[in-house]
Parts: structure tokens; sequence; C-alpha cells
């Protein structure tokens, strides 16, 4: 199976980095080195910087219905290539092929949704106290040119979500694109510049993320900060950005918390939340981790949960059947390893998984641990992995105020047949997403987004092109 070189996109031309750097990428699923991505020089970023300017000037100017037209082509074409994508995902990143393929086609998605959004974005007259000849209009214009920066777990997802909202409200973006799983990332911008973006107005960068990110925000040019990844990361670079008074979206690292309530339907519950907690190896923000149960039915859902676990068919993600792939990097077989000590050591016990498999490759058992006391890592640190922490709750309120008791606030879940505790659990969990009776279901069209230490800003629903618009008022006397 072939799997190209990613090079960098300046300009609306690919191209390798000056001097000829690059960096080897990975297959998760073997370890073996599979292509080269371009690592850009501080030359190369001065160029596709002055390219975003010029290309911000082209595409703020054209009228949302032909930017529409060419983000509904890049959306068709995502389609058509949906297969192809797929395969690239998961020969970089490992997730099953039908996930790889999955994201292609919500690429296209958001893309359209977004395509139509962009008609949307209207001003205000309003009344002026001084006289009808006076019109005071608020304006919506795009802030500029935007640095982007996105991780590895969902390459494509992570960048459309960025672009096509940024694209919606007339700005030019510089993407800074996971170096581990590059190729996915460029084949969402070559179905744009297939589709006819205007060039500049989308670049593509890889090289060293500090570097970049230390480059690109304070530069002069950069008119806003888009990052999504971990919490640590995010404050830095939301503190540099700061300092420079740039406009800042942050996604960042998440805990989420299910409560299963002593009402709720546990086979819904475990056929949910266990789907979601093993979906792309847990590697996901909103993956669902501390699992808060009922003491009168946590066995019940623990027995079934682990059952559901042990038949998880794990292995190469290009392999028929596979329903769960490596973890992306090496790092995170480590992290796991550590929690999984750090909770057993604990007191927790483990119900299901623990352990790495094979020696090839970056494969973790789907992991279970029940009892798990709150100061075990596991409990506090995002885990970021197929691994799942079980504790009893007795009182609704307990579980709420364990809910809310990490500085995270991302996603969260509950099961009850209860309204008065689905009102409850709506009002008082502090989370940027909350799904009750449900799988996770982001979309193009909902605000998506944390609070607390999982960042600011929304990469959903209108709110999400809100980020990238700056609002005027102009005042015009009619003499
Ligand atoms: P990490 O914190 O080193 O990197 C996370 C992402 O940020 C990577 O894509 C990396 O390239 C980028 N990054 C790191 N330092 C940067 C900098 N100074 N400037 C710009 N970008 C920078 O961690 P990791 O080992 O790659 O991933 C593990 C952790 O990252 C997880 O535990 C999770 O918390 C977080 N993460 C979150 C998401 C998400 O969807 N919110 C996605 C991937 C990783």
């Amino acid at each position: 199976m072939t799997y190209p070189n990613t090079q960098l996109f300046i300009g609306g031309e690919w191209q390798d980095a000056e001097g000829g750097r690059s960096l080897a990428v990975f297959n998760p699923a073997t370890g073996v080195e599979i292509g080269r991505v371009a690592h850009a020089s501080t030359r190369d970023l001065d160029r596709a910087l002055v390219a975003s300017q010029k290309g911000f000037e082209i595409w703020r100017d054209m009228v949302p219905a032909e930017r529409s037209k060419i983000m509904r082509k890049a959306a068709a074409l995502m389609r058509e290539r949906a297969d192809e994508i797929g395969r690239l995902i998961t020969q970089e990143q490992g997730k099953p092929i039908a996930e790889g393929k999955g994201e292609a086609m919500a690429a296209a998605d958001i893309i359209e949704w977004f395509a139509e959004e962009g008609f949307r974005i209207y001003g205000r007259i309003v009344p002026s106290r001084l006289g009808v000849h006076i019109r005071q209009m608020v304006l919506r214009d795009p802030v500029g040119p935007v640095a982007a920066f996105t991780p590895w777990n969902f390459p494509i997802n992570q960048v459309v979500r960025k672009v096509a909202a940024a694209l919606a409200a007339g700005c030019s973006m510089l993407v800074k694109a996971p170096e581990e799983t590059p190729a996915a990332p460029a084949a969402l911008i070559k179905a744009f510049q297939d589709a006819g973006l205007p060039s500049g107005v989308l670049g593509l960068v890889y090289g060293n993320p500090a570097e970049i990110s230390s480059y690109l925000i304070p530069h002069a040019i950069i008119r806003k900060i888009t990052f999504t990844g971990s919490t640590p990361v995010g404050k830095q670079l939301a503190a540099l950005a700061g300092q420079h008074m740039k406009r800042v979206t942050m996604e960042l690292g998440g805990h989420a918390p299910v409560i299963v309530c002593e009402d709720a339907d546990i086979q819904l519950a475990v056929k949910a939340a266990g789907a979601a907690k093993f979906r792309n190896a847990g590697q996901v923000c909103i993956s669902p981790t501390r699992f808060l149960v009922h003491e009168s039915v946590a066995r019940q859902f623990t027995a079934e949960f682990a059952k559901q676990a042990q038949a998880l068919k794990v292995g190469d993600g290009l392999a028929d059947g596979t329903q769960m792939g490596p973890l992306a990097n090496p790092r995170r077989v480590s992290a796991m390893a550590e929690f999984t000590k750090d909770a057993v050591e604990r007191g927790a016990t483990l119900i299901a998984g623990g352990g790495r498999i094979g020696d090839a490759g970056n494969f973790w058992q789907p992991t279970i641990l029940a009892d798990v006391p709150l100061e075990a890592r596991v409990f506090n640190d995002e885990p970021f992995g197929p691994m799942a922490a079980i504790r009893p709750f007795n009182r609704l309120e307990d579980a709420i105020a364990e809910a809310n008791r990490l500085p995270y606030g991302l996603a969260g879940y509950a099961y009850t047949r209860s309204l008065k505790n689905a009102d409850l659990l709506a009002r008082r969990v502090e989370v940027g997403m909350l799904w009750v009776n449900q799988q996770a279901t982001p979309s193009a069209e909902l605000p998506f987004g944390g609070i607390k230490d999982s960042g600011y800003g929304s990469e959903g629903g209108s709110e999400a092109v809100e980020a990238y618009l700056n609002v005027r008022a102009v005042s015009v006397t009619n003499l």
C-alpha cells in the first residue's frame, strides 16, 4: 500500500522545505517508517506568512456565494476521495479504516455546513439618537490571516473545523498540522486547491511545533490563533497570544465524567459509553473517562462493560474486522502502563486489559479499572487512551460534585430515566457539552468546545464563525 511523502503548501504550491529538511513518519501498527514530511525553516514560514496575507486580501473581497461554491466543491472532492484518505489516516494514525473513512466523509459535511453559514454573516442597522439621516451600522469583518495548530488524533477533523469556519468568515489560514500524521491534512488542503481556492488562502506547514508557534503567534501578519491539543501547551500559547493581543480559540484536554444513575438503562449506558470509550483507542478529547456509577447498579454495569471491552477486536486498522487500532505513538503506550500501575498500586481493581499487546506497534488492551481511588492519576490526569475508571456513588449531588472537581470542563455524559435528574445534570455539570442517554453527537451545527481548563471559544455552530470575525461600528451622516 502506498503512502506519500508530504510537502509544505505555500502560495498555492507544494514544495520541499528550503534546505530539504524532513522528518520520519511511522505506521503505529508496525512501528515501521512509511514516509517523510517536510520540516519548514524560518524562511519557509516567512514566505507562507506573506502568501497568507495576499490570500486574505483576495478571499476577503470575494462574495459568500463564490466562496461557498469553492467550499462545496472541496466537500464533494473529500467525499469522492474518502476511501483513499481513510487509508492514509489509518496508515499514519492507526484508527480502523471505517473510522478513517468516516472522518473524511464528516469533513465534507462540516465544509458544506460552513459554506452555507458564510451566507449568514449579517451586520445591523441601529437607529441613531440624533436624527434619521444618520446611519449607524454594525459590521462584521474577517479578522485576517489565522495561524492554526492541530494534533494527530483526528488528522483531518481537527483541521477542517478550523479551516471551514475561517473560510466561511473570509479569513485565510496558515495551518501547522501534526508531523506524526501529515498526509491526511495535506489531502484535505489538496481538495481545496483542486476546488479552485485562490493561492495563499490556505497554507500548510510542518516542523518543530514550539519553534513554529513561537514564530507565528507574535508575527504582525497573524491576527488570530486557534489551537487544539493539551491544556499545558494551550496555556503557554494563550499566554504568548495575550502578550501580543491576538484573538484566541483554545480546544484543550478533557476528563469526561459519565454519570450512570440508579434508574439508568444500563444496556444503553454500556453500549453507548463503551463504544465511545474505545473509539480511536480513547485518544479523543471528549472520550468518557471517569465512570461514576450508582452503587446499586455498579456491579452489573462493571461486569457488562468488561464483557464488551474484552470482546473488542484489537489490531491493524487496515485489517478486516478491527474494532480498535494501535495507539498513535509509543508515548501513549508508556502513559497507559504508568496510569495502570499507579491505579493498581493505589488500590484500584483491574477488571479488564491493563497490558500491552505484542512487541510490534503500539497496541494496548482495552482497560477497565474499578473502585478507583480519587487520588489515582487516572482520576485526575487525562489518560488519552483506551482506559475507563469506575467509582460508585450514593447521592447524585456527590456524583455531580465529583464531575466538577477537576479543572477540566469539556464533555460529560449521563444516563437516567428521570427528567428531574436530567434537568439537574444539565444545570449543574460544568462542561461545554453534555450528552444525556446517548453517545456524543458533535456536528458542524452545534457548538463544540470547553469551559474551565478545557479552553474557550467554539469550533461548531454559528459561534465558530464569530471567532473569526471582528465587530466594528460605522456611523455615516447623510449631509
Ligand atoms: P503534547 O502536549 O506534546 O502535544 C499535543 C499537540 O500539541 C501536538 O499536536 C503537538 O504537536 C502540539 N504542540 C506541542 N507543543 C506545542 C507548541 N509549543 N506549539 C504548538 N503546538 C504544540 O502531547 P502529545 O503527547 O502529542 O499528546 C498527548 C496529550 O495531548 C494528551 O494527553 C492530550 O491531553 C492532548 N491532546 C489533546 C487533543 C485534543 O483533541 N484536545 C488532541 C491530541 C492531544
